[in-house]
């Protein structure tokens, strides 16, 4: 198969070259209220790549990322941390078979981690694409949280545009006595 980045003859999903070049992650840090948002990239350096999940490689490209991000984040982590954590993807619907923050999260499953799939599900579903800081406050995502209480969490999300969907993920978990660390997320929209 080829390189879904440079079209190269390559057995994996992007060719070494493009991950050491093009897709080595740089993480960026953002603090949004209380929160602490660590991203992998710039939204602008890997937007072709975020675009094929309305694709039918949106599956491939995912799991592939996610193995050069999130897992090794993860592994590194639980290192250098005693505790056990648990790992809580905003909103893991599934749309055409999967759902796309669940491949990342899927990828910090570990003998430390333990993901919580399906944990915190949104009942707006009120698309955010091209809208104001102000639409997006008066259209809250309205999440519910079913998953464990009193555990330390790591939020997972794709993208981090102006940061109120992790806002209020961190508020509903925090009321359900969660410990939220950071979050985590692929790619900052924020130029
Ligand atoms: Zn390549």
């Amino acid at each position: 198969m080829r390189c879904l980045s440079c079209q190269k003859i390559s057995f994996r999903t992007f060719c070494k070259e493009c991950q050491k070049s093009l897709l080595k992650p740089n993480i960026t840090k953002r603090i949004v209220g209380t929160l602490d948002v660590y991203s992998f990239y710039k939204y602008s350096t890997i937007e072709t790549m975020l675009l094929t999940k309305h694709t039918n490689l949106g599956y491939r490209v995912f799991s592939a990322i996610a193995d050069i991000t999130f897992k090794p984040f993860i592994n590194e982590f639980i290192l250098n941390d005693s505790r056990k954590i648990y790992i809580v993807g905003i909103d893991e619907k599934v749309k055409n078979g999967y759902s796309h923050v669940a491949l990342l999260t899927n990828s910090m499953k570990s003998k430390f981690s333990k993901v919580l799939h399906a944990s915190l599900i949104s009942s707006n579903h009120t698309t955010y694409s091209g809208k104001t800081l102000q639409f997006r406050l008066e259209n809250p995502r309205y999440f519910t949280y079913r998953g464990k209480k009193d555990i330390d969490v790591i939020l997972i999300d794709d993208i981090i545009t102006t940061g109120t969907t992790l806002q209020e993920a961190q508020k509903v978990l925090q009321k359900s006595g969660v410990n939220v660390l950071f979050a985590l997320t692929m790619a900052d929209a924020k130029e």
